[in-house]
Formats: C-alpha cells, structure tokens, sequence
C-alpha cells in the first residue's frame, strides 16, 4: 500500500480526522475510533512501515519511551487499573501501518483474549472529553 493511500499516513499528514492525543518529530497517537476500551489509543511512526519488523532500530527506543508515556498518561488521566499494550504484525491487522494498540484495562472489564469485543463511542462530545483528559495527563508528565 502507498503512503498516498493509507489511512494512518492521512491522519499524519492533517487530510483525515485523527482525534491526537500526542506527537512528536518521529509519532503521533490518536484514539482508535473502535476501541476497546474508552481511551483506546494508537500510536504510529510518522514514517510508513508496515510491521515492527519492518522499522529501523533507531526508532524502538524512541517510539516504545513514548508508548510507556502514553501508557502512563492514560492510567493517570483515566484512573485506570492497568494497560494493554499490543502490535498486530500481518495477521490479524487491519491497516498496514505499524501501530501499537496502548488499552486502559480494568479487572473484569469483559476483555477476554483476543476476541475481545468492540464497541462505538456514545458520542463525539465523549470522544473529546476522553482526547482530552490524556492529552492533559500527557502535558502534566512532561514538565
Ligand atoms: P489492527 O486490527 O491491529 O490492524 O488495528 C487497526 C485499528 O485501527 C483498529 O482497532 C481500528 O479500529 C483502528 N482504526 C482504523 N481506522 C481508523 C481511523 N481512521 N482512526 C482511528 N482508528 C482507526
């Protein structure tokens, strides 16, 4: 798939709604729009690669120090019990852009392996409220 195509290359370049929770000079995070979880986030290289396999050494460091800001900033502005962080590499992704999966987890939340279920967003005044509180949580923790 072209970069030209891809829809996590659109929400990067500002030509598709990403609700951004996060960015710097090598990522961007942004809410999964079917969460499992309120507060689903996803965070991408700026760059189009396809898989974690796929990605440049120089970039791990950076791209997981800013999954475990992200990861932080959601059990902080969301009050959550803990974090699920995943990549679906191939199989079972949906969209070829690497992306790891950072999801608020509480204990019985209902999640259960990986058939886990989905659900939509009551609202966009919801969606933004949660954009919100983590872009929040992410300013405070990095003063
Ligand atoms: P995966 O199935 O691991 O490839 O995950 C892809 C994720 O991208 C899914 O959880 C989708 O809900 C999410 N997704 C697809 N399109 C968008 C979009 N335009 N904005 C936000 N999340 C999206």
């Amino acid at each position: 798939m072209s970069t030209k195509e891809c829809i996590f290359c659109k929400i990067i370049r500002g030509e598709s709604e990403g609700y951004i929770v996060f960015e710097d000079d090598i990522s961007l995070a942004f809410l999964d729009i079917r969460p499992l979880n309120p507060g689903h986030c996803l965070l991408v290289p700026k760059e189009h690669y396809e898989t974690l396999m796929d990605i440049p050494e120089e970039l791990i460091g950076p791209l997981f120090k800013n999954a475990k800001l992200i990861s932080r900033a959601i059990e902080l502005g969301l009050a959550v019990q803990g974090i699920f962080v995943g990549i679906n590499n191939r199989v079972s992704q949906s969209v070829p852009h690497l992306h790891i999966h950072i999801v608020p987890r509480n204990k019985n939340d209902g999640l259960k392996g990986f058939f886990w279920p989905r659900y939509s967003y009551k609202d966009r005044e919801t969606i933004l409220e949660i954009q919100d509180k983590i872009k929040k949580a992410i300013e405070r923790l990095l003063v």
